[in-house]
């Protein structure tokens, strides 16, 4: 068994593997692929609700808001979370800048209007979640990174605001509870903690919508794709199937609590492994610790590196270099990771401190 800790995409439930793979040859006795059959036909409409009604159950979203699954990625959230809601004339979009990803959201909203960086932890090379700055209330809207994916940081609680409040929440979406109705958008690739890389989900406050005064590209427009059910053109079909039953699994293994309770006990062995080993250090602030991507350095990189590689493939370990940014290794803990997984990585520490 590989012990996967890719950082996207990643590990995700042996199970949806075995039915993805059984519905790209028949899909429910009839006789047809999952991606050969109409995006109109009966069939695949039930999987897009299917898919849509879960999110709505799994992350308890309140009535006025619209699931969508669309294309392009997160890195499209960018720009049309901007697009959706600055408004045309003398727009302004606040931004907290927890590092890379909030960075590119940043430059694409700058194409559309003033941007207003709240808060900034470049200083420390991301290693935190700026905290204790003012929030306004004359901007169009704030934006935040829930989880920083690169440098490992999470914020544990969100900044109350007045302004509508976008989050992209790709790296840490449905591995912990989260007061929707906080939020007038929540974005997210896929690849993560839902299903196959191929879409993207949208949560929307439906009243939100429809607001900036702007002339916006129907794909781009997510009062056009909500009219529309989300298939407002042809969906990618096997991402939104394999977000399905992704999420059907998490449903039957007891729901996002569930799925938070594992998601702290395999952050905490393995934080507690990091701080305790003398050959290691955490690269981010305790307080501000991800549950899904702890990084990690090795204090003399010389003396060990090489030989902590080799052990930790031997063990079966994939995905484990840190990202060319923050160097050293990131362990992606994605939901479907096993705790016996994390066992292994924590076993392989301790080895080479004994051996050291
Ligand atoms: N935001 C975050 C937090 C991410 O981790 C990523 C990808 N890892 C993206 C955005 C970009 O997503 P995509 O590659 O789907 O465009």
């Amino acid at each position: 068994m590989v012990h996967n800790y890719s950082a996207g995409p990643c590990v995700l439930p042996q199970e949806v593997f075995e039915k993805a793979a059984e519905s790209i040859r028949d899909y429910n006795g009839t006789g047809l692929s999952i991606i050969e059959m109409s995006h109109r036909s009966k069939d695949f409409v039930e999987v897009m609700d299917r898919a849509r009604a879960l999110v709505k159950e799994l992350l308890n979203v309140p009535d006025g808001y619209t699931v969508l699954f669309l294309q392009g990625g997160a890195s499209l959230g960018f720009y049309t979370s901007a697009i959706n809601f600055m408004k045309n004339e003398g727009g302004v979009g606040a931004y907290v800048d927890t590092g890379s990803w909030s960075s590119k959201a940043i430059k694409e909203a700058k194409l559309l209007g003033d941007v207003r960086v709240l808060a900034s932890s470049q200083d420390q090379n991301f290693n935190y979640i700026p905290k204790g700055y003012e929030v306004p209330t004359d901007v169009d809207y704030v934006h935040l990174t829930s989880n920083n994916t690169i440098f490992g940081t999470q914020f544990k609680s969100f900044p109350e605001s007045k302004a509508p409040l976008l989050c992209d929440m790709s790296s840490d979406i449905f591995s912990k509870s989260v007061d929707v109705s906080k939020f007038d958008l929540i974005y997210a690739g896929a690849q993560k903690n839902m299903g196959p890389a191929g879409t993207t989900v949208y949560i929307v406050k439906d009243e939100a919508l429809g607001k900036t005064g702007r002339a916006i590209p129907s794909m781009l427009d997510l009062q056009v794709h909500s009219s529309k059910d989300s298939m407002f053109n042809t969906p990618p079909v096997f991402a939104v199937y394999g977000s399905m039953l992704t999420m059907e699994w998490m449903k039957k293994e007891g729901g996002v609590s569930e799925m938070e309770k594992r998601n702290e006990m395999k952050a905490q062995l393995l934080y507690s492994e990091i701080d305790r080993n003398a050959l290691f250090e955490g690269t981010t602030k305790a307080e501000d610790r991800s549950n899904m991507n702890p990084t990690f350095v090795l204090k003399d990189e010389e003396a060990h590196a090489a030989r902590f590689d080799q052990m930790w493939k031997n063990a079966n370990i994939n995905g484990l270099k840190g990202h060319r940014s923050v160097g050293g290794y990131r362990a992606s803990m994605y939901n479907a990771l096993g705790i016996g997984s994390v066992r292994v990585l924590v076993e392989v520490m301790k080895e080479l401190e004994r051996t050291a």
